[in-house]
């Protein structure tokens, strides 16, 4: 990483809410927000539309050498582009957040999307997100955080998203969901989601977005003063 840029890591497991707080974080910060998740959703829409099985390791390793994945920013906002089309729109099913899960722990998929990563910050400053980017993508981050919560108070925060958008959906499922989703990303070889040796926890299950927002702001104050 060259000296001008700095970074701040947050990771942690789904629903935890990283997304939210890196996005205003970045803003407070004046630098850019990366979603590394995106990108392995774009990767997981890719493999699902070419028919590829989730448990076909080799087809997915011979696969995604075939997609380019790139991001631009849209009024701030990252725009996740997979072989020319902007996908932004069709990567936040459980569908395609189930085939990321199965398909991030392949070595060819990380490569490809951890050197993308990589790139952006030594390009740029960055709040990024994802679940390696401490231990793996950027262990010299300046910043690195843990966000985390409960089960049951993710499953609850995903169920008020989705009914609010007027969908049904089944409580105990998304915990059942949720907890599936950790044991994959915490258990799998490669990358596996753990706290960096060197980042702060914090546990989000009984605090407020604002409280959480200033919760990470003391810390990069404290680790950047
Ligand atoms: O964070 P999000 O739910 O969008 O990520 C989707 C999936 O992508 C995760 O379940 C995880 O398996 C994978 N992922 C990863 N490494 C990252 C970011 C996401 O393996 N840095």
């Amino acid at each position: 990483m060259s000296e001008k840029v700095f970074a701040v890591a947050i990771d942690g497991p789904a629903g935890a809410g990283k997304s939210t707080i890196a996005k205003s974080l970045s803003k407070k910060l004046g630098v850019i927000y990366v979603d590394t998740g995106a990108m392995y959703r774009a990767m997981a829409l890719y493999l699902i539309r070419e028919g590829v099985s989730a448990s076909d390791a080799a087809a997915i390793s011979s696969k995604c050498n075939t997609a380019d994945i790139s991001i631009r920013f849209e009024n701030g906002e990252q725009q996740v582009v997979l072989n020319g089309e902007n996908v932004n729109g069709f990567i936040r099913t459980e569908e395609v957040g189930n085939m990321a899960s199965s398909s991030s722990p392949n070595p060819d998929v990380r490569k490809k999307l951890v050197e993308l990563q990589r790139k952006l910050a030594s390009e740029k400053s960055v709040v990024m997100d994802g679940r390696d980017i401490g231990t793996v993508v950027l262990p010299d981050a300046k910043v690195k955080i843990y966000l985390t919560a409960s089960s049951a108070v993710r499953a609850k925060r995903r169920y008020d998203e989705l009914t609010a958008k007027g969908e049904t959906c089944d409580l105990a499922k998304i915990e059942a969901d949720i907890i599936e989703r950790d044991h994959r990303d915490m258990t799998r070889e490669i990358s596996p989601l753990k706290q960096a040796d060197d980042a702060v926890l914090v546990d989000t299950s009984d605090m407020t977005i604002d409280e959480v927002e200033n919760r990470l702001m003391e810390i990069v104050r404290s680790k950047t003063e």
